[in-house]
């Protein structure tokens, strides 16, 4: 069979990985220009690999074959050293945690280095090179898949029996076009993260930030929605962010410049049902009402207490805002949020106090809006030649998610 592997990142190692020594011919079309202008870009920026089976992504993988992926990364550093952890450095914490109601997100990382990485990317591309039925194509960007009969033509050029999409969050535009030509391959798109960006001094986290690798939890507030954190940055500063018609808030840590605070999102999942189709249509709207009542291009700024008690901020006490200055206006995110998400949120803070003593303190600070959208979820059952792995396919996070769906892809074709 002619195979064409659209993209060289962690997806399609997975699947050459698997399909390396069979008969079928693998055509890998990869955008960048060489080998070391190719952008794994996880791979690239921290090199953490991630064993876990609740983050990382949507699919099923066992904790077996995710241990055997890192291993095979592991294996193709030059020294084969790496940095070992859990995400929870105490049993006590994980169980304090869990006895409040709290689903705490467990994984065990490798860091395998920023230094290693290029060579381990260049180490991998080397062994797939000496395969004789294994071709790569640098320079070429895939901009057009059209599936006929029983091939698949990309570039309206060449023809495959099968083509797998590989293209990772940076292929966005070839996904788009794929879906506006097929609308039936989204299979969901209902949901949306909405919430704020939570400020708290250091010192009411510092035994958290300590005893936890990353502050990843979940929970289920008594509203029926999930609530969860996310992007914790200890020292870290509040920014906004331009999505063009609206702004949202996020957070970053600086390497050299340290603030008192940390600061973290609490989102909370909306799901909605049918005829609803538009999460990004909801999402962006009362970003946008966020927006309306903070003053063009602001985010509104409250305190703790205010939120709780739908009150107007009007003074700062003891927590001061590591957002610049002119970037929020201090108001009432109640008049944008709907009830179910500001409830969800408070109860959410309520509970961790129980954990986290000080969490709920009056004067700590909730910046709104801080959004997350979801890739479309897309379906691999609608055309028998074409299929999607990795991020691009709206089912992984990762880079141990994106190639174990690589792999177990290439399993599936093999045992078909
Ligand atoms: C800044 C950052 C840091 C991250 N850090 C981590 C981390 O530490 N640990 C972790 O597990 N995950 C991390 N991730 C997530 C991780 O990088 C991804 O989940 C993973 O790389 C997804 O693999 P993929 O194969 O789907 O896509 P990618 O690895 O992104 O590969 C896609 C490839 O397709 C190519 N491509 C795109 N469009 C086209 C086209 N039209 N034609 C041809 N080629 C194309 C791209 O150039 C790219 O090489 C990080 C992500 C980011 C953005």
């Amino acid at each position: 069979m002619k195979i064409a592997i659209i993209g060289f990142g962690a997806a399609a190692i997975g699947f050459i990985e698997k399909m390396k020594d069979t008969e079928h011919e693998l055509h890998i079309f990869e955008k960048s220009k060489d080998i070391y202008s190719s952008s794994i870009s996880g791979i690239r920026a921290d090199g953490k690999l991630f064993v876990s089976k609740e983050m990382g992504g949507d699919i099923d993988v066992d904790v077996d074959l995710q241990n055997k992926l890192v291993q095979y990364y592991i294996d193709k550093t030059e020294d084969g050293k790496f940095e070992q952890g859990s995400s929870f450095a105490s049993k006590e914490y994980y169980e304090d945690f869990y006895s409040k109601g709290f689903l705490p997100i467990h994984s065990e990382f490798y860091h395998i280095g920023t230094d290693q990485l290029k060579q381990v990317l260049y180490t991998i591309y080397e062994d797939f090179k000496v395969h004789n039925n294994i071709h790569f194509h640098f320079n070429a960007e895939v901009q057009d898949i059209e599936p006929i009969a029983n091939t698949v033509i990309i570039n309206n050029r060449d023809s495959f029996d099968r083509v797998i999409v590989a293209v990772g969050r940076s292929g966005h535009k070839l996904i788009k076009k794929t879906i506006n030509k097929f609308p039936d391959l989204i299979t969901d798109n209902t949901k949306v993260d909405l919430g704020v960006r939570y400020e708290v001094p250091n010192h009411i986290v510092e035994e958290l930030n300590r005893e936890m690798y990353e502050f990843k939890i979940k929970y289920k507030s008594k509203t029926g929605y999930m609530v969860r954190t996310f992007c914790n940055n200890p020292s870290g500063f509040v920014v906004t962010e331009n999505y063009g018609d609206f702004v949202t808030v996020n957070g970053h840590s600086k390497l050299k410049e340290k603030s008192r605070n940390t600061n973290f999102a609490i989102l909370t999942t909306v799901q909605l049902t049918e005829p609803f189709n538009d999460p990004i249509g909801y999402g962006s709207h009362i970003a946008q009402l966020s927006n309306l009542l903070a003053g063009e291009n602001k985010v509104i700024l409250q305190t703790y207490s205010n939120f709780r008690d739908s009150k107007r901020t009007k003074h700062l006490y003891r927590v001061l805002p590591t957002l610049e200055k002119e970037k929020y206006i201090l108001g009432d995110i109640n008049l944008a949020f709907p009830r179910r998400i500001a409830e969800s949120i408070i109860d959410f803070i309520e509970n961790l106090n129980h954990v986290i003593p000080g969490i709920a303190n009056e004067d700590n600070l909730l910046y709104a809006p801080e959004i997350k959208f979801y890739s479309n979820r897309l379906d691999n059952a609608n055309f028998f030649n074409l299929k999607f792995v990795g991020d691009c396919s709206g089912s992984t996070r990762s880079i141990i998610y994106a190639t174990a769906h690589g792999w177990l892809m290439a399993d599936e074709i093999l045992t078909s």
